[in-house]
């Protein structure tokens, strides 16, 4: 019977390496360089390319690609483990080639993609030469895909793209944008929207400006324009009407693949919170000694492993299955879950580190919007928890045709036909 809480000795000792090198090279890193998306800084380049090659050495580079792409193929329950690590680290995913949405984009690619398209596009995407963008949200459309009314329409041998895009994070770093057009107004959004690659500098495409969250001064999130922007008939991603399905296989991995990095930094946050709560004195000794710290440290070391098992055990049946659609319940109920106990566990820990909590100074603030982020981007958390009911509840769907009656049976009746033959029951007859 296979039911093991335990990782192989061999795949552990990789572990053991990512953690301490996520902690000694690559913490550090975050307190001086900010934005690992600018390929074009030479600075960043020389720093960064040593670290990629050591982890190349350790066979941990692009661990979420199979092997024809130069990954492991380890599947999700390994990435799984080795993302709760690099989840602490804005630059560890850009180090170990998994970083969004460059993954989910080359993903797409190499499932989608032409062979000339993946030799422009996605080798240097996986080679960490480039940056990308996914471009598919709109201002006045976001979680509703049919409100989309970004045209693209074909002349000629090339595709004429027209309309604005909304939070197309890393626009400005990209050297190509993943966009999502209607192709086709006159049949449903599902069937009528394509996929195309743009590459920056295309005439026509604008950055309108560049959006931050919370108390950025700096933002990434591109507000785009594109003003009869024109790509050659072979940009065009995948089949003409298939960006919704390209959409899906993209978000189901995305959506785990963040899960799995979240569950990093509300352990974090709660190593904080306890290191606070031994350290801060009041006149009762430490803060570790009153009951509702007590509370507040046991509670989110419950949801924390909760939602770890949670993201686990998903990951798991990913692996089983190999089909995102079979997980789909499993997938969005991660999704839902995750920006409560970011936001719970956080909250507390900001709480207890008083004003020095809610300062600059810690990462509480920027991780309480990260919570918020987490609750919006692929999909609001209601969407997520009505995929999930409207998932649970087909699983007590009636089957008709069962009950001679012609109604559902109750408990009772149900049980009286179990055993009607032994017992010499009128079935159907309570
Ligand atoms: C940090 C971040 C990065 C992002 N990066 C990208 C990116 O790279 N590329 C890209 O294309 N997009 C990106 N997005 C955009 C993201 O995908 C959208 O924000 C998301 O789809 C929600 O759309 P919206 O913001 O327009 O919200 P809206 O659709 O306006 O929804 C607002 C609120 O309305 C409610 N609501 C909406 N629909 C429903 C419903 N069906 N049922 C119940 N309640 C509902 C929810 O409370 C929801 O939060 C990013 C977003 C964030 C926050």
């Amino acid at each position: 019977m296979a039911w093991d809480f335990e990782t192989d000795p061999e795949y552990q000792k990789l572990l053991d390496w990512a953690d301490e090198f996520v902690r000694e090279e690559l913490e550090p890193l975050d307190l001086v360089l900010h934005d690992p998306y600018d390929k074009s800084d030479p600075r960043v380049q020389a720093i960064i390319r040593p670290l990629q090659d050591r982890v190349r050495e350790q066979g941990l580079w692009a661990c979420h690609l199979g092997p024809e792409l130069g990954g492991k193929g380890y599947g999700q329950v390994k990435l799984a483990l080795l993302n709760e690590i690099l989840g602490r680290s804005r630059w560890a995913p850009s180090v170990f080639g998994c970083q969004a949405p460059d993954s989910g984009n080359a993903e797409i690619i190499a499932h989608f993609g032409t062979e000339s398209q993946k030799d422009l596009y996605l080798k240097p995407l996986l080679n960490g030469e480039i940056s990308s963008c996914y471009s598919m949200t709109e201002p006045h459309g976001g979680a509703d895909p049919t409100l989309f009314t970004t045209r693209a329409v074909k002349d000629g041998d090339e595709w004429v793209i027209t309309g604005e895009k909304w939070f197309s994070s890393n626009a400005k770093h990209a050297a190509f944008l993943i966009v999502m057009a209607v192709s086709d107004p006159d049949v449903s959004a599902y069937e009528g929207m394509s996929m195309f690659i743009v590459p920056a500098g295309t005439l026509g495409l604008e950055i309108i400006r560049n959006v931050g969250v919370g108390g950025e001064r700096e933002g990434s999130h591109g507000y785009v324009r594109y003003d009869g922007v024109r790509v050659p008939a072979e940009n065009l991603l995948g089949a003409e009407g298939g960006a919704f399905v390209i959409a899906q296989t993209r978000l189901g991995g995305g959506r785990i693949h963040h899960a799995m990095r979240t569950i990093a930094q509300v352990r974090k946050a709660f190593d904080m919170m306890c290191e606070r709560a031994l350290s801060r004195q009041t006149r009762y000794g430490p803060l570790s000694k009153l009951q509702m710290t007590k509370e507040k440290i046991a509670d989110s070391w419950i949801e924390m492993e909760q939602f770890r098992l949670l993201v686990l055990r998903t990951a798991w049946l990913i692996d089983k299955h190999q089909d995102y659609k079979l997980v789909r319940k499993d997938i969005a109920a991660v999704k839902a879950a995750m920006p409560k106990v970011f936001h719970d566990v956080v909250q507390r820990a900001m709480h207890l580190h008083g004003a020095l909590g809610i300062s600059t100074e810690m990462p509480f603030s920027a991780m309480m919007v990260g919570a918020q982020a987490l609750a919006i981007a692929d999909g609001p958390t209601e969407v997520h928890k009505i995929t999930l009911a409207r998932q649970l509840l087909r699983e007590y769907e009636p089957v008709e045709g069962l009950w001679p009656s012609g109604h559902l049976p109750t408990r009772r009746e149900a049980a009286r036909a179990r055993y009607a033959d032994l017992l010499e029951l009128e079935v159907g007859n309570s």
